[in-house]
This record gives structure tokens, C-alpha cells and sequence, in this order.
């Protein structure tokens, strides 16, 4: 497949994981977009600002979300609201 092709692609997976309104639903999209995304050359990673990193975000004492975010990878690829000029 072509590079632009993954990347349109790559972009639908994350669309509708936004929209995906299961846990387990959205995990299987996430990790599918990621399988793509490491087909497209590797971007700049920008740690994500909301889980520093980490993926998750603590709810509780004892519980952990998975950070939305940054779909638990602890981090964005591209990042629009980004404070920082990189
Ligand atoms: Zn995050």
C-alpha cells in the first residue's frame, strides 16, 4: 500500500475510535491504527501533556483509565494544541 494511502487510513481508525464508545472496541482500533502507523516513517513523538507519557491517567487510588488523549501510548504524533514550538 501506498504511504498516503496508510496515512488516510491511518486517520479513519483514529476517527472512529474517537467515536467508538467501548473500551475494548476502542483498544482494538488503537492498536490496529498503531500497526499502520509504524508502516508510515516514524514522526517526531511529542510526550503526551495530558498522562506525561505514562498512558494512563489515575482515577482513583486503585484505578487507572487509559489516557484518551494520547490513546494510551503516552504519547501524539502530531499535536495542534501543543504550548510547545518544536
Ligand atoms: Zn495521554
Amino acid at each position: 500500500m501506498k504511504k498516503k494511502v496508510l496515512q488516510k487510513k491511518y486517520d479513519e481508525i483514529l476517527k472512529i475510535a474517537e467515536l467508538a464508545t467501548g473500551r475494548k472496541e476502542t483498544v482494538s482500533l488503537l492498536h490496529k491504527a498503531e500497526k499502520i502507523r509504524s508502516k508510515i516513517s516514524k514522526k517526531v513523538r511529542f510526550n503526551c501533556n495530558k498522562c506525561n507519557g505514562y498512558g494512563y491517567r489515575r482515577t482513583s487510588i486503585d484505578g487507572a483509565k487509559t489516557c484518551l488523549n494520547c490513546f494510551g501510548k503516552g504519547y501524539v504524533l502530531n499535536n495542534p494544541q501543543s504550548k510547545y514550538d518544536l
